[in-house]
């Protein structure tokens, strides 16, 4: 396989000089897209030429034309039936993937559309009894319309996987696999992603034909344009400390980014008061009113949005100056993803992290994963919560926690009886994460085939992360939040 460095579609100024048919060039001169963006030069030629692809970038360099420029193109449009199929990991971006292509592809006669959960079954299942030529899906629910036998994909031709270590985080990957197997061999498959997990790589030797590995530099310069800093902050002075932050710092337009949905709930009762141009978005929330806060907030109706990563993975939000993470995010990637809802298109940013000192460590590892340092612009952390957190070191004898807070449950589903396994088993498992004390576990609770671990203070996306893949008494669980 080989990456491609140079940009082999130097010469390419204008989206003129490629052989694109006219309704498109239309469609894209009506979005305002004069010249092709690096991921576009790059990319655009060899789907022409039908070859699979790896690319590598990240949302706001422009690889949703990428793809959907040559698909509008390469799509017989007398075929009425799904040739595109396109899987994202939210409902949000399913949405805004299908609009993009449907603007792309507005004057071609193409037809298209999106599905999503929490929508009902039987809107999508007539919209896709219409065979549009494109469907954009998350994986779980084109799943369930393929159970239902609401949709056929025998004259899919391309497959499109966007964001797919977001997808893989999410916990997809059964459903991708899946989805792969039900679409015709003789296909092209395209994959999208920031980062490069090792999975992608079985996913390419499975599933993909000799695939161009195609890497966008211009991610670089993208992180570049954001400037990246964070405060260490004691946790109990961590909203007034925000707060002092965001009046220094007057952001046109801000996310501020928190690590569970409860968070968000409790951010946004004491924003609302504080600043009233502030909307919050998370999973939990219906749909409409998610789908109603975001188009308000992309129209500059609120200046401050508060959300989870799944509500604002992977959006187009133009002009958005600051990126604020409340917590540091569990997983390294969701870091990159976070902080690229700024500096997008031709546009600087800032990202601004709060650290609690229980959070430290994961900070540092954040560090290491990108492979550089933040600087640290200052902050507030008092002694107290300092030699607390060195007190929390030590894994002292362990009782369960039985205190108020932020609470989730933990759950690890075996397939057969997990009966036969102690609550020590369990907790010696979860006390061994990194960045897990006993003063963060609860009650452990097992049943015949689930055992549930109560988690303190957000952390349990750490111990769903840690213990996924590792051996709990010879045998790997399935471990999701309950
Ligand atoms: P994406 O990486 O697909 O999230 O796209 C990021 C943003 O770039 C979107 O708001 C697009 O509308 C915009 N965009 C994509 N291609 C171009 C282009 N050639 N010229 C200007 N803006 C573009």
């Amino acid at each position: 396989m080989n990456i491609t460095k140079e940009n082999d579609a130097k010469n390419i100024e204008k989206f003129k000089d490629f052989p694109l048919n006219n309704e498109i060039k239309r469609g894209l001169s009506e979005l305002g897209f004069k010249k092709p963006l690096e991921v576009q030069a790059k990319v655009i030629p060899m789907i022409l030429a039908g070859k699979d692809l790896i690319v590598k970038s990240q949302t706001g360099s422009g690889k949703t034309a990428a793809f959907a420029i040559p698909l509008c193109q390469k799509i017989d449009v007398e075929l009425m039936s799904p040739q595109v199929l396109v899987l994202t990991p939210t409902r949000e971006l399913t949405v805004q993937v299908k609009e993009d292509m449907a603007n792309i592809g507005k004057y071609t006669g193409l037809t298209f559309c999106a599905v999503y959960g929490n929508q009902p079954m039987d809107v999508q299942r007539k919209e896709l009894k219409q065979k549009p030529h494109v469907i954009v899906a998350t994986p779980g629910r084109m799943m369930d319309h393929l159970k239902n036998k609401n949709v056929k994909l025998q004259d899919i031709k391309y497959l499109v996987i966007d964001e797919a270590d977001e997808m893989l985080i999410m916990g997809f990957k059964e459903q991708i696999e899946t989805i792969l197997k039900k679409v015709p061999k003789e296909r092209v498959t395209l994959l999208f992603s920031a980062t490069m997990p090792d999975e992608i790589n079985h996913l390419s030797r499975e599933y993909m034909n000799n695939p161009e590995n195609i890497e966008i530099e211009s991610e670089v310069s993208t992180i570049d344009k954001i400037e990246q800093i964070y405060y260490a902050v004691d946790g109990l002075k961590k909203v007034d400390f925000m707060k002092k932050v965001i009046e220094k710092e007057n952001p046109r337009k801000a996310i501020m980014f928190c690590n569970t949905q409860e968070q968000v709930d409790n951010l946004f009762e004491i924003f609302k008061k504080w600043d009233r141009s502030t909307c919050a978005v998370h999973g939990g929330m219906d749909q409409k009113i998610r789908t109603e806060k975001l188009n308000a907030f992309k129209k500059g109706e609120y200046r401050m949005l508060i959300a989870t990563d799944v509500a604002a993975r992977g959006l187009h939000v133009q002009g958005v100056t600051h990126i604020i993470n409340y917590g540091v995010p569990f997983e390294p990637e969701s870091y990159i993803h976070r902080i690229g809802r700024t500096g997008r298109v031709d546009e600087r940013g800032i990202a601004i992290t709060m650290v609690i000192p229980s959070e430290m460590e994961r900070f540092k590892a954040l560090e290491i994963f990108l492979g550089y340092e933040i600087p640290c612009k200052g902050g507030h952390v008092d002694k107290r919560q300092k030699s607390e957190s060195k007190n929390r070191n030590g894994k002292e004898r362990f009782k369960p926690t039985n205190r108020k807070g932020q609470k989730a449950l933990v759950q690890f589903m075996a397939g057969r009886d997990n009966s036969a396994l102690k609550t020590s088993d369990f907790l010696t498992a979860v006390r061994n994460v990194e960045g897990i004390y006993n003063a963060d576990i609860g009650k452990v609770d097992i049943r015949e085939n689930i055992t549930t671990v109560e988690i303190f203070d957000g952390k349990e996306g750490l111990v769903i992360n840690a213990l996924k893949t590792k051996k709990i008494k010879g045998k790997v669980y399935r471990v999701k939040k309950g």
